[in-house]
């Protein structure tokens, strides 16, 4: 079908199409099409454009990379695809979306192909441009959001495996420990708790197993806790406990009942029975001692408990020099 100036109705009708942006180039990347989608947000009309390099009209067109992409598809006749996500834009344009006043540049989606004549020798190569500018700033947004939902998550208090305290609120609830031992003259133990041989539970039956043990071993030393005594999953399969009013007269009653739970516990997971054990480092408040110097003394009375054979506690003693 040919209409009256001679011009084919369908490329006339890609000509007038302004939803979607048509460009087509010749081998030596002259244009040859500017559609009227490129005319109203370049602002340069056909005219102004066709006969001309591209390259030429539009010098900030990432050239290397699009000349490449087109000379490819003009020899293997196939087609390409360039998405925002990649690419912001092709054609520097600036957004028109009355939706989406966020973005100044319009982003865009682009696809090319070659261009053949009647007889399928390739003359040329297309280009297609589609502003999905409300689309991406939707996206945007959204991910934005996702991330401050995961911000919240990971400045609240609870550990996403166990449910126990974090060690966030850890550092927190020494201070006030702290505060309350130094202002009633109060006593308070903080015990480290690492459980023995754990890398051992991952190998033989698997990391999901593992985690169903930190699941049992952390609800085992829950049920033995007081209310006023606070367990927080320190890292890994580390566990640190504040507790007040814990001192050298109680607190190996205390440690035993511990290691004697843990070890008598019994956790199904993954079709599998697992036990395990418990080391523990004990440390206690006295005054002049920080929350930093309490850990690093529960820590070295770990080490010790886990030298000494493990499956144990012991309790750190400023005047033994096994400790310094
Ligand atoms: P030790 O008695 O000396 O403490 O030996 P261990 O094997 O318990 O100690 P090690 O520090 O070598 O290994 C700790 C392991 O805990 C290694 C790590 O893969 C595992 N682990 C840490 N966090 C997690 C977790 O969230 N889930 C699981 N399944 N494993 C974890
Ligand atoms: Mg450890
Ligand atoms: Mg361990």
């Amino acid at each position: 079908m040919v209409e009256s100036s001679g011009m084919p109705i369908v490329p006339r009708l890609l000509r007038d199409m302004s939803a979607v942006g048509l460009v087509a180039v010749d081998k030596r990347m002259n244009v040859v099409l500017w559609n009227r989608f490129m005319e109203m947000h370049s602002h340069l009309s056909a005219a102004e454009v066709e006969g001309r390099n591209l390259f030429d009209c539009f010098p900030e067109l990432p050239q290397a990379w699009l000349e490449k992409k087109l000379k490819t598809i003009m020899l293997l006749k196939n087609t390409a695809y360039s998405s925002w996500q990649q690419r912001p834009y092709l054609f520097k344009f600036p957004n028109v979306s009355s939706v989406t006043s966020e973005a100044e540049q319009m982003f865009q989606d682009g696809s090319f192909w070659a261009l053949r004549d009647e007889s399928g020798q390739v003359q040329g190569a297309c280009i297609s441009i589609h502003d999905v500018t409300e689309f991406a700033i939707a996206q945007q947004l959204l991910e934005e959001a996702a991330e401050q939902t995961l911000n919240l998550e990971e400045i609240s208090y609870r550990d996403a495996l166990t449910g126990l305290y974090n060690r966030r609120f850890f550092d927190e609830q020494i201070r006030h420990e702290m505060q309350r031992a130094r202002h009633f003259g109060w006593d308070f133990s903080l015990a480290m708790v690492d459980i023995d041989f754990f890398k051992k539970v991952n190998d033989t039956y698997g990391h999901d197993a593992g985690d169903e043990v930190l699941k049992g071993v952390a609800l085992t030393l829950l049920k033995e806790l007081r209310a006023s005594d606070t367990l927080c999953r320190f890292g890994g399969e580390e566990f640190v406990m504040l507790l007040p009013k814990v001192n050298r007269d109680n607190v190996q009653e205390i440690a035993d009942r511990l290691l004697d739970s843990v070890r008598a516990a019994q956790v199904d997971a993954q079709e599998a029975t697992i036990s395990v054990t418990i080391s523990l480092g004990i440390s206690q408040y006295r005054e002049g001692v920080n929350g930093e110097q309490l850990l690093k003394e529960a820590d070295k009375a770990l080490y010790i408990s886990k030298t000494g054979g493990r499956d144990r506690f012991t309790l750190f003693d400023p005047d033994d020099a096994a400790f310094q």
